[in-house]
This record gives structure tokens, sequence and C-alpha cells, in this order.
């Protein structure tokens, strides 16, 4: 099990680019960007300093980021449970090589997002890998109690999960804490899509599972909330002792993050619940828009509830279910970049399913619909 030189995100990106196709492969919006976090910045960086911040990060945003889970979560932090980091990637990458020991087995769960696999092993650990089980992608708990051996040491969930948008329950998330609880495991979960989510279903943090809220990492990011990807702000969000080793190998990773997007990202996450809310619903319409069209075209979508991406069920479709195949053949042939779900395996994939990335502007996404209509009225 390696990990790719080139992300499956580079490769189609570069399809898309030669082909002149729509690109609705890697997760970026084309949208508008939110004004009140460019001005925050702008102002951030005229006014205040532009050197080394504090290496976990200012206190302002790290006070920040305790309060907007406070309020959005009802987790009860404060700014000592937090380190800010270059991205919520770089977050990842200290908390595994805080965590992880040479050795140590720890359990991925895949679909699973491409940085996983290589910082796991790159911190010396051996993978052990389940599978969600779709078209639900529920968690398999009796595959997770096997998979548990006398080296396993942790265990990496992903909640809203990328590529299928799937969230973890609170009784799923109870059952985790028990075997982690038995177990003496750590469990670091990647929240970054906590923030876009657009039904009702609660996101819920390891951080507030009694059983895991000691030995929970969560990762959030400032990209994600935010939508613009290129900030790279982050934060590991651990009990005390935990963040403070996590602070130790951020330390030797980045040290320290851009300081005006650190002053944007503290003023953005104090903005009001109703601007979250016009956020979500700015989103939330872009994705019904695909949803609608690709249904009305004969598309099979599976539900999700977060992210930016929707799925797409080829063989419900009437698709040849091979999705690597056929994300190159709709970048060639139909104009339309997508990403095949078996990317996000290690082992075994299922083959039968493709991402697609919804924010986009509306005639885009209505262009990309047409030419995926034709060609699946071609292949009749
Ligand atoms: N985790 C997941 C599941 C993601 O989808 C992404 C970004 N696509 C990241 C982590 C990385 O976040 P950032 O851009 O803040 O490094």
């Amino acid at each position: 099990m390696t990990a790719p030189d080139t992300t499956i995100f580079e490769r189609m990106s570069g399809l898309a680019r030669e082909y002149g196709a729509i690109n609705l492969g890697q997760g970026f919006p084309e949208l508008p960007e939110p004004p009140e976090l460019i001005a925050a910045a702008q102002a951030a960086l005229a006014e205040r300093s532009n050197q080394y911040p504090p290496m976990r990060g200012i206190p302002e945003l790290r006070s920040a980021v305790a309060n907007y889970y406070a309020r959005t979560q009802g987790l009860n932090l404060s700014a000592d449970n937090v380190v800010v980091t270059s991205g919520g990637t770089e977050a990842l990458a200290a908390s595994l090589f805080a965590m992880v020991a040479p050795g140590d087995e720890i359990i991925l769960i895949q679909p699973l997002y491409d940085a996983y696999l290589p910082l796991v092993q790159w911190a010396g650990g051996v993978a052990k890998v389940i599978s969600l089980t779709p078209p639900h992608w529920t968690l398999p708990l009796d595959d997770l109690a096997t998979a548990i051996g006398p080296k396993t040491r942790g265990i990496v969930l992903n909640t809203p999960n990328n590529p299928v948008g799937t969230m973890l329950t609170r009784k799923t998330l109870e059952a985790v804490g028990a075997l982690a609880e038995a177990h003496e495991l750590w469990v670091l979960c990647d929240e970054v899509w906590e923030a876009m989510v657009f039904d009702d279903t609660p996101h819920i943090s390891p951080l507030a599972i009694p059983a895991l809220a000691a030995r929970a990492i969560k990762i959030g990011s400032a990209g994600k909330i935010f939508s613009m990807t290129g900030w790279k702000v982050g934060w590991a969000v651990a009990a005390p002792h935990l963040a403070a080793r996590i602070a130790a190998r951020h330390q030797f990773l980045t040290f320290t993050t851009p300081p005006a997007l650190q002053w944007a990202a503290a003023e953005g996450l104090g903005l009001a619940n109703s601007w979250f809310d016009a956020e979500r619903a700015r989103y939330a319409a872009l994705k019904a828009r695909l949803v609608r069209g690709l249904e009305a075209a004969g598309f099979k979508v599976l539900p999700c509830s977060g992210t930016w991406f929707v799925t797409i069920d080829l063989a419900a479709s009437g698709l040849p279910a091979d999705d690597a195949m056929l994300a190159e053949r709709l970048v060639r042939e139909a104009g339309v970049a997508s990403i095949p779900v078996s990317a996000f395996y290690a082992q075994a994939p299922e083959t039968g399913y493709l991402r697609l990335c919804f924010t986009k502007d509306e005639t885009v996404l209505d262009e990309a619909v047409a030419r995926l209509a034709k060609f699946r009225a071609q292949l009749d």
C-alpha cells in the first residue's frame, strides 16, 4: 500500500486544462469570495505586524476557535486546547507525527482523504484499512472491532466525509468511544467540512463524546469554513496534554502561519450566525441545482449531508461501473472533469461511484449537466 506521487486532483485538473473541460473534479469554489474576510485580511496586513506570530497561533484566533465551537457544537474549550496550523493538512501531519510511533498500527477508513495514508506511513505507522459500506457509507462497527489488535494505537475518522459527504452519528461515535476506551486508543477526527452541511444532520465531534473527550483530536480548516481554500489556516483541537504534543511537531513543520490570515480568520469566526446561515444557503442552492439537473438527466445521485460534493451511482445511472475509466472518458469526450471515488481507496476499491463538485456558477453547473446528459444519451 503506497500513495501515488501525483494526486488524483492534480491529474484531473491537468486533464481539464488540457481538454478545456469544466472542472467539477478538484474541490474549490469558483464563486464570489466573502468580502468581510478579504477586508479583515487587508486591514491586518496594513495595520498589524507581519513578523512571526506566536508558534501556537495568535491568542485571538485560538480563543475564537474555542468560542466558535462552543457556540456551534456545544464544546467546552479554551485557547489551551487549540494549535493553529497552516491548513487542515498541516494539522493532520502534526497530529499524526505527534501520536504515531514506529510500528504502531493505525486504523484508516476508506474511502479516505488522500493525505492520511502517506502521513501515517511517514510517521512509521502501519495502516490497517477498513471500508464504509455503500450506498449509505455506514461505518461497520464489527469490522472496526475486528481490526483492533495489540499494536493498534489510533483510529482516523472523517466527518462529514470527503468524498461521499455522509456524517458519523452520535451513536456511532459512542460505539467508537467504547472501543477506544477499552483498547486505549486515540482518535483523530478530520472535521474540516463541519460548516458545509446542507441538511439538518447535526455535526457531532468526538470531542463531544465523554469517552473520547480526552483522547480525541479534532481538525478544522478556515479554508473550508470561509470557502477560501488557498488560505491554508487550520487548527488541531485536543485536550491540553495532546495539544502540547501536536504543537511540538508543528514547531518543526511550519512553525507558524501568516498572521494577517490568522487575524482575518479570528474575525470571521466571530461573525453572526446569520452570516454562516447565508453562506450555507448559497452553497445549498448550488448543490440542489446540480442534483436536480443530474436527476432530470437520468443520473442517480446518492443522498449526502455535507461537503462541496455529490456522488453519482454509475450502475444505477445506466453507466459503466468503472469510475476511473469513465472519468477519463468524461473529461476527454464530454468536457467535464470529475473524480473517481476509487481514487480514495488504499486497497480493494469500490469502482461504481463518481464525485462531482458543485461550488461553481449556476451557468457552469447547467452546462456541465447538459454535457453529461449528452454523453449519457449517446451511450444508450
Ligand atoms: N481533510 C479533508 C477531508 C479535506 O477534504 C481537505 C481539503 N480538501 C483537507 C483535509 C485539507 O484542508 P486544508 O486545505 O485546510 O489543508
